[in-house]
Formats: structure tokens, C-alpha cells, sequence
């Protein structure tokens, strides 16, 4: 049996999405945590129910900036991720990723801390490889709208490796395929968030070009039970490693799920794919089921399902949908 080790965990971004489900984990699993953050897309409503823990920080800083503390865990999340968002100001998508990884290695370095990496599925680009696998090296435009993410996102691993060999700083890198559920932002502009809202709202679904494109989604939960379990795994296991549900489908039927779960009246409508847009994305999960014994439970209608609950709350009880 082991002991429990109460252990000082910094997570940036910790008010985002991701974030903040992360926070909640790791207070419920005993650790004290210090949540980073300048509030871009996060927001403090995510993470209020956990300001009355005493075991709870927050701090509101950039982490392009240097930023001194003493953890014995970083995860570093802070970027924002829906292409809406990194795309409003891609210099400083691109600061957030490579020097914010600087800094979050420079502390792991002085402090010996492990230290994680959100990486993402766009270090893929448009795969010609499918599912992807990890030993895959991408096909990325480099000069694109979408590059100041996946670029920045790949240089930060670069980062993470070259820390490693040269410094042996305790890494753990996994590429996050698309995750959905409660306290996504409902504007960000994701296909979950959009389709749901458009549907609880009654208005027009918007499918990107013909919807054939393919996604495959993870419930949050899910993906949160794999950070730890990477958190958690001895040194040598330092990825990169993908994390995300292998159920791969056609947006097309991401929205006819959604219409039927809400039973909303809205029509969907077609409009231009945008640049770049992956064709077909789905991660092969079987590092992660090798060397985490991890693999996604929640399947796509019951986490639609809570996901709906939690943005007709949000939306407040709003059109009438889900109650008559
Ligand atoms: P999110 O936008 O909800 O969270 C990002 C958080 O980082 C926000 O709270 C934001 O305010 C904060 N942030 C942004 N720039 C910052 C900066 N310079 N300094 C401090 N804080 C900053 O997005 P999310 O979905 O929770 O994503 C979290 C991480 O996971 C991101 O790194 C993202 O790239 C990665 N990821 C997410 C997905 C997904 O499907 N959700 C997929 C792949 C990768
Ligand atoms: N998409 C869509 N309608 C929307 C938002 C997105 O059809 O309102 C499509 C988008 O073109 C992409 C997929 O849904 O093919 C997933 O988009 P998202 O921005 O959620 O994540 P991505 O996987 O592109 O990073």
C-alpha cells in the first residue's frame, strides 16, 4: 500500500476549461494546488466553488513572464485552445506556448519538480496518417492561421525534450485530441460548445463545409484521469503521449446527436470550411493504454448529455427546449 504524499501543484490555466477540472481533482485528492492565470479565456466562475479550500491559490499572471515559485508539480496548461481565441492574437499564442514553457522548465529545473505539457493533436496538422500515433511527425503549414498554435505547441515539446536530455528535467508531454464538456466557453467558438448552445437556443446549427470532416471526442473526466495517471508514472515515462476517446465520427453526426439529445428544432446549415481545417482526426490510444492502463469510459452520449445539462443551466433553463 502506498502512503499518500500531500504534494504542492502549480497548474497554469488553471481557471480555463481543462484548468479547472484539474484544480478540483487535485484538491479532492488532498494536494495544494496554485492555479496561474491571466484570465483570458478563463474565468473565475470556474473555479469560485473551490475558493473557500484552504488547501486553494490563485494568481493572476501572464506566464510569458517570468514567474518564481516552489512546487513539486506543474501542469502547464495556460494557452488558449479553440482557433477563435489563438487566432485573435497569434504573437502572444506564440509567447504563451514557447516562453511560458521556458519558464515552467526553468522552475521544474531549479526546484526538481515534474513538470507536464499540455500538448494538443494539432502538433498533426492534416494527418496523413491514420490514427495517429505518436512516432508520427505531422504535416503542418507553418505559415497558416492555425500555425501560431500548432507551431507554438510543437516548439514547446521541442522544448520539453532538449530540457530533458540536457538538463534531465522530469518531463511528462501528452497531445490532448478534442475534449468537450461542462465549463467549455460557451463563445469559444468549438464545435461541442456551438452545436449544443445553437441547439438549446434554437437557432441554426452551423456545419463547417460538408460535415464529413472527422473528430473523435473525450468527456473530461476522462481526459483528467489520464493527466494524473501521467503525473504519476515513473520518470521514464515521458511521452509524448496521446490522450483523447478513439470513437472517431463525421461532425455531420456530432450535430445529429446533438439535435436528438436536446430535441431542439433548430436546421442545421452548411457554411465555408475554414483554412486548414483537419480532415480526419482520431488518436491510437495505445501508449497510453500500454503504459497507463488508461482508456476513456464516458461515451459520447452520455457525456453530451451532462454537457447539455450543465449550458442549458449556464444559458438559465433558457428556451424551453430541454423542459417542453
Ligand atoms: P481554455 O482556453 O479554457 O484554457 C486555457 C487557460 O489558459 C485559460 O484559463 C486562459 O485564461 C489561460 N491563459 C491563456 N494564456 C495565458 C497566459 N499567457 N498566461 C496565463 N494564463 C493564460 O482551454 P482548455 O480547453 O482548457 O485548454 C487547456 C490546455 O489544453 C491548452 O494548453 C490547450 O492547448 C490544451 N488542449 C486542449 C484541448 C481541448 O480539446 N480542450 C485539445 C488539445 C489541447
Ligand atoms: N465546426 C463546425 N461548426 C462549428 C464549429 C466547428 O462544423 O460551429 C467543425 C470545424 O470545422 C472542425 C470541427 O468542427 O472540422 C472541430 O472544430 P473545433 O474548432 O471544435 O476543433 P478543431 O478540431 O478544429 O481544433
Amino acid at each position: 500500500m502506498s502512503m499518500f504524499v500531500r504534494k504542492r501543484v502549480l497548474v497554469t490555466g488553471g481557471a480555463g476549461f481543462l484548468g479547472s477540472h484539474l484544480c478540483e481533482r487535485l484538491l479532492r485528492d488532498g494536494h495544494d494546488v496554485l492555479c496561474v492565470d491571466n484570465y483570458f479565456t478563463g474565468r473565475k466562475d470556474n473555479i469560485a466553488h473551490l475558493l473557500s479550500n484552504p488547501n486553494f491559490e490563485t494568481l493572476r499572471h501572464d506566464i510569458s513572464t517570468p514567474l518564481l515559485a516552489e512546487v513539486d508539480e506543474i501542469y502547464n496548461l495556460a494557452c488558449p485552445a479553440s482557433p477563435k481565441h489563438y487566432q485573435y492574437d497569434p504573437v502572444q499564442t506564440l509567447k504563451t506556448s514557447v516562453l511560458g514553457a521556458i519558464h515552467m522548465l526553468g522552475i521544474a529545473r531549479r526546484t526538481g519538480a515534474r513538470v507536464f505539457q499540455a500538448s494538443t493533436s494539432e502538433v498533426y496538422g492534416d494527418p496523413d496518417v491514420h490514427p495517429q500515433t505518436e512516432d508520427y511527425f505531422g504535416n503542418v503549414n507553418p505559415l497558416g492561421p492555425r500555425a501560431c498554435y500548432d507551431e507554438g505547441k510543437r516548439c514547446a515539446e521541442t522544448l520539453f525534450f532538449d530540457h530533458r536530455r540536457q538538463h534531465g528535467t522530469r518531463i511528462k508531454v501528452v497531445r490532448i485530441f478534442n475534449t468537450y464538456g461542462p465549463r467549455m466557453h460557451p463563445d469559444d467558438g468549438r464545435v461541442v460548445s456551438n452545436f449544443i448552445t445553437q441547439a438549446l437556443r434554437g437557432e441554426d446549427i452551423t456545419l463547417y463545409g460538408d460535415g464529413g470532416q472527422t473528430r473523435a471526442f473525450c468527456y473530461v473526466s476522462d481526459l483528467i484521469e489520464g493527466f494524473v495517471r501521467m503525473m504519476d508514472s515513473d520518470d521514464d515515462i515521458t511521452g509524448p503521449i496521446n490522450l483523447g476517446n478513439p470513437h472517431e465520427i463525421p461532425v455531420r453526426e456530432l450535430a445529429e446527436r446533438v439535435l436528438a439529445l436536446t430535441g431542439s428544432r433548430s436546421r442545421i446549415v452548411y457554411l465555408p470550411l475554414p483554412q486548414d481545417d483537419p480532415t480526419q482526426r482520431c488518436p491510437d490510444i495505445t501508449r497510453a493504454r500500454n503504459l497507463l492502463g488508461w482508456e476513456p469510459q464516458v461515451g459520447l452520449d452520455d457525456g453530451l448529455r451532462r454537457s447539455i445539462d450543465y449550458f442549458d443551466q449556464l444559458l438559465g433553463g433558457r428556451s424551453g427546449v430541454l423542459s417542453g
